[in-house]
C-alpha cells in the first residue's frame, strides 16, 4: 500500500488555489451551515487540491449525512480555477437529481453544465460530447457513458463518483485515464454511503487517503424500524393511509429474489395496482427500470413536489434519492436482502426532520441468518456497526462484491479474525522500508505481483 501510494504521488494535477477564497461567497449564500465533520471535509479536499499532485481521497459519509454538498464545492473551486469537472452516478435516476441540485446551486454562477448518460438521443450526445471536448461545457455529470469509448475532456481537472460502491475499481481507474491529459492528471473525489469496516477499506482502497463525515445534519431522527410478517400487510396498509392523510409521503419497495428486473417491475406494477384501490384517494405513483427515462423523472418529479402520496418503487431508488419530506418507507421481502442495500434503501427517509419509520415485511419462516440481518436493522442505523455486523455475517469478498474486492487480496489474513493483527502491519512496514529496503522489491513480487502493475493503471 505504502508503494502505491509513493506512485500516486507522482501523478502531477492540475491546481487549485485558495479554494477557500474561490468559495466563501457560495458558501455564505446556502440555506443551512455546513456541520463540523463537512468543514473537516472540505478542509482536507481543498489542502489536496491546492497540491501538485492529484488527489486521491475516498469520502465516506453515511446515507443523509450531506455528501453532495461536498462534491458541489469541491466542483466550484476546481471550476473556478478554470478546468472541467465530471461528476459520475451508478444510475440515471441519481444522475439526473445531482443535475437538478447542482444546477439550483452554480447555474446562478454561469457555470456550463452538461448531463450524459448512456439513453441519449445520438444527435443530443454528439452536441454534449462536442462541448465537453472543447470546453465549453465545464461540469458534466453522468452514468457510466462518461468513460466510454468516444468521451473526451479538454482539461479535465476533478472526477467525483458518487456511490462509488456501485462501480467496479477498473470503472473508476478507466475515467481517471480519460481524463488525462499530457502529464496531468486529474483529481478524484470518490464518495460512498456504505461505510466499511476500517480495516477493510485499507486493502479495498489502498490506493485512497480517507475522510469521514461523522456526522448527521443537526434536527435528523432516527428511523424506527420494525419487522413484520407479510401476514399483516392488511395493518401495514393502513398505517400508510393514516401517515398520508397526516401528510407525509411513503416509498413502498418491491424487491425479489430473483435479479430478473423484468419480474421485479412487474411486482411493482401489481403492488401499484393493489395500493391505488386500498388507497382511497391517495395518489398513487409507479416508478422502475424499465420506464423511459423522462417518465422516470416526470414521477420524481411528482414525489418531489409533495403530488405523490406513495410511491411504490424497485430498488431503482435504492441509491443517492433525496426527498426530505418522504417519512415512511415500506419495503417488501426484506429478508432477502443484504445489510448493506437494506441501509441504503431505508437511508431515503430520515433526511428531514420529521421522525421517520421504516417497516421491514418477510414472508414465510425466517432463517437464522435472515433474522440475524432484521435484528440487526431494527437495532443500529449506525452504517459503520451495520458494516460491522455485514462483514461478521458475509465475509469481506461477498460484502464488497466481485466487483469490489479492491486492488488488495489479502492471501492468508482475514479481516473480522485478524483485526488487531492487521493494526500493527502498518509499522512494521515502515520498519522493514527503512531497515531491510532490498528485501521490499522480492516481498511485493512474492506476494503482491499482479496488484503492482494493476495499481500502476
Ligand atoms: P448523502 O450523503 O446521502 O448524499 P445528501 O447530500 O443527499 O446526503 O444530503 C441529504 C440532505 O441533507 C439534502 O437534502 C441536503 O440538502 C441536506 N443537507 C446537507 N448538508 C446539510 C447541513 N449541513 N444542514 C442541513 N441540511 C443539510
Ligand atoms: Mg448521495
Amino acid at each position: 500500500i505504502r508503494q502505491l501510494r509513493k506512485r500516486g504521488k507522482n501523478n502531477r494535477a492540475l491546481l487549485v488555489k485558495d479554494a477557500h477564497k474561490l468559495t466563501a461567497d457560495f458558501i455564505s449564500e446556502l440555506p443551512f451551515s455546513l456541520t463540523r465533520a463537512q468543514q473537516r471535509v472540505i478542509d482536507e479536499i481543498f489542502s489536496d487540491l491546492g497540491r501538485k499532485t492529484a488527489m486521491q481521497r475516498l469520502l465516506q459519509g453515511d446515507v443523509g449525512s450531506g455528501k453532495t454538498i461536498i462534491a458541489a464545492l469541491a466542483a466550484l473551486a476546481t471550476l473556478r480555477a478554470g478546468h472541467q469537472v465530471a461528476l459520475m452516478a451508478p444510475t440515471e435516476l441519481l444522475a439526473e437529481q445531482h443535475l437538478q441540485t447542482l444546477s439550483k446551486w452554480l447555474s446562478p454562477l454561469n457555470i456550463n453544465i452538461s448531463l450524459l448518460t448512456g439513453k441519449l438521443p445520438a444527435a443530443q450526445k454528439r452536441n454534449i460530447l462536442g462541448a465537453m471536448s472543447n470546453g465549453e461545457t465545464q461540469l458534466v455529470i453522468g452514468t457510466h457513458a462518461l468513460f466510454q469509448d468516444d468521451t473526451r475532456f479538454l482539461h479535465l481537472g476533478l472526477i467525483i463518483v458518487d456511490e462509488q460502491h456501485r462501480f467496479g475499481v477498473h470503472q473508476r481507474l478507466a475515467l481517471r485515464e480519460k481524463g488525462r491529459h499530457g502529464k496531468y492528471t486529474p483529481h478524484q473525489l470518490i464518495m460512498t454511503a456504505t461505510p466499511i469496516p476500517r480495516t477493510l477499506a485499507m486493502t479495498a482502497y489502498a490506493d485512497l487517503d480517507t475522510s469521514i463525515i461523522d456526522e448527521l445534519p443537526p434536527g435528523r431522527q432516527p428511523v424506527e424500524t420494525a419487522v413484520m410478517p407479510d401476514a399483516k400487510r392488511h395493518e401495514i396498509i393502513q398505517a400508510v393511509q393514516k401517515a398520508c392523510l397526516d401528510g407525509r409521503q411513503v416509498y413502498w419497495v418491491c424487491t425479489l429474489i430473483e435479479e430478473s428486473e423484468a419480474l421485479q417491475c412487474q411486482a411493482a406494477e401489481v403492488t401499484a395496482g393493489t395500493l391505488s384501490e386500498a388507497l382511497d384517494g391517495l395518489n398513487v405513483g409507479l416508478i422502475h427500470g424499465r420506464m423511459k427515462s423522462t417518465e422516470k423523472e416526470s414521477v420524481m418529479e411528482d414525489f418531489r413536489a409533495g403530488d405523490t402520496d406513495v410511491l411504490v418503487a424497485t430498488t431503482v431508488i435504492e441509491v443517492g434519492v433525496d426527498v426530505p419530506n418522504a417519512s415512511l418507507m415500506i419495503i417488501e421481502n426484506a429478508e432477502r436482502l443484504g445489510l448493506a442495500q437494506l441501509h441504503q434503501l431505508r437511508g431515503r427517509v430520515g433526511r428531514g426532520s420529521t421522525a421517520s419509520a421504516c417497516v421491514l415485511m418477510y414472508q414465510g419462516k425466517l432463517s437464522a441468518n435472515g433474522r440475524a440481518r432484521l435484528s440487526a436493522m431494527r437495532e443500529t442505523s449506525d452504517g459503520f456497526e451495520i458494516a460491522r455486523r455485514d462483514l461478521e455475517l458475509r465475509g469481506p469478498g461477498e460484502l464488497l462484491g466481485t466487483r469490489q474486492t479492491g486492488l488488495l487480496q489479502l492471501r492468508i489474513a482475514d479481516l473480522s479474525r485478524d483485526a488487531d493483527l492487521l493494526e500493527q502491519v502498518p509499522s512494521l512496514a515502515v520498519e522493514i522500508e527503512a531497515e531491510s529496503p532490498n528485501m521490499v522489491p522480492l516481498l511485493l513480487r512474492r506476494w503482491a505481483g499482479d496488484v503492482m502493475s494493476y495499481g500502476d493503471v
